[in-house]
């Protein structure tokens, strides 16, 4: 599928109308930042810290240059090093496991549950060996992994580490994702639930040892200037990011009203269509719907035809991360995460973001629809 959904009628993605909308707010927050004479480290960092660790039901939020990194570090943090085995999924995005990687540790992944795409806790049970370190479940595409049951399953020992990438705003009982495990990574890219104009991550926890532990690690190691007291790296917020994060804090439960409208409008068409399912609800769960995913049959050709009218759709994931030639040498063959396997050539996420037109909603769900008749 080489379409390139930039050029269709109904954008899979857009950040141009909220762009417009609050263009003047964009470029006050600019000046004023690059009028401060602090650009690296300074007020805003603080101000979003504070802001977004309360946003999450949390003590503790790091600022950090990616979600990747926020990963990373959060693992350095709780000292997962080679040869370590950290549990996560397979149906995720490839920064999950380079981050696994990058701290020299193995990834082990564990099936997912075929109507929530969620890590599968039976699976999972079995991959629990004397080398697991941490267990790193996913929040896939907005839905919340039942983090209680996985903590009952992995007991004290093995750390919980959330990849919040897709979920900022959801939550589990009332919870937040990022205040369920021990520590958490969000990713503030510009598609992200609250994406910046740039990278950016965060780390949150309200462990305050490993809180200090993320901000020395994101300032090659240093406590204080020009002294590392261990080998850190350079991952930093900038200002200018802290500041634009800050503004759309405000309106995040807005946005993710409005994400909530558009799934709904489309469970209405979508849900007596007998070829396809849609995204699975639970009692516990606020799904955050960072992507609306639906089951499919016949998924190519309903992709092609939605392309063919202007719809842009994609494929979360088209390739199982097991199954990758970078990532080969973990030794995984086809047929090892069936169900994983069975989902990357049935699943397809419809245009959303929250300034996406109901009308522009309807006319996709009915482009599906019309495409089963
Ligand atoms: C986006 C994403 C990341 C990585 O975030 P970056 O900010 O792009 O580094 C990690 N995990 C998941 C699930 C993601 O969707």
């Amino acid at each position: 599928m080489k379409v390139s959904i930039f050029a269709m009628k109904i954008n899979y993605w857009d950040y141009l109308a909220e762009y417009s909308t609050n263009r003047g707010n964009y470029l006050a927050i600019a000046d004023k930042v690059f009028s401060s004479g602090r650009l690296i480290l300074g007020e805003e960092v603080a101000a979003f810290e504070k802001n977004f660790a309360s946003y999450c039901n949390s003590d503790y939020a790091v600022g950090l240059n990616s979600g990747t990194d926020a990963l990373f570090i959060a693992m350095k943090a709780l000292g997962i090093k080679a040869g370590d085995e950290v549990i996560t999924v397979s149906n995720t995005a490839v920064p999950t496991v380079a981050a696994i990687r990058a701290t020299g540790a193995i990834p082990v992944f564990a099936d997912v549950e075929e109507d929530s795409f969620l890590i599968d806790l039976n699976d999972m049970a079995t991959k629990i060996t004397t080398r697991t370190k941490a267990i790193l479940p996913v929040h896939l595409f907005g839905a919340v992994c039942d983090v209680d049951k996985i903590r009952e399953i992995a007991g004290s020992k093995i750390d919980i580490i959330e990849d919040c990438a897709q979920s900022c705003g959801a939550t589990l009982k009332g919870k937040k994702t990022g205040s369920l495990g021990d520590i958490a990574a969000f990713s503030f890219y510009p598609t992200k639930i609250l994406g910046g104009f740039g990278d950016g991550g965060a780390v949150v926890t309200s462990d305050e040892a490993l809180a200090k532990k993320v901000k020395r690690l994101r300032m090659y190691g240093m406590d204080s200037e020009y002294y590392s007291e261990e080998e850190g790296y350079n991952s930093r917020l900038d200002e200018i990011q802290a500041a634009i994060l800050n503004f759309k804090l405000q309106s995040l439960d807005a946005a993710l009203e409005k994400r909530k409208n558009i799934a709904i409008c489309y469970d209405a068409i979508l849900k007596n269509v007998e070829e396809l399912l849609i995204p699975k609800q639970t009692a516990n769960m606020q799904h955050g719907y960072y992507l609306y995913t639906i089951r499919c049959n016949k998924r190519d050709q309903l992709a092609a035809s939605l392309h063919e009218k202007g719809i842009g759709a994609k494929v979360n994931y088209p390739y199982p991360i097991h199954l990758m030639r970078g990532y080969s040498f973990l030794g995984y063959k086809k047929g090892d995460l069936p169900v994983t396997e069975k989902l990357a050539d049935s699943i397809l996420s419809l245009p959303i973001y929250p300034e996406l037109p109901l009308e522009q909603v309807e006319a996709a769900a009915d482009a599906v629809r019309q495409f089963y008749r």
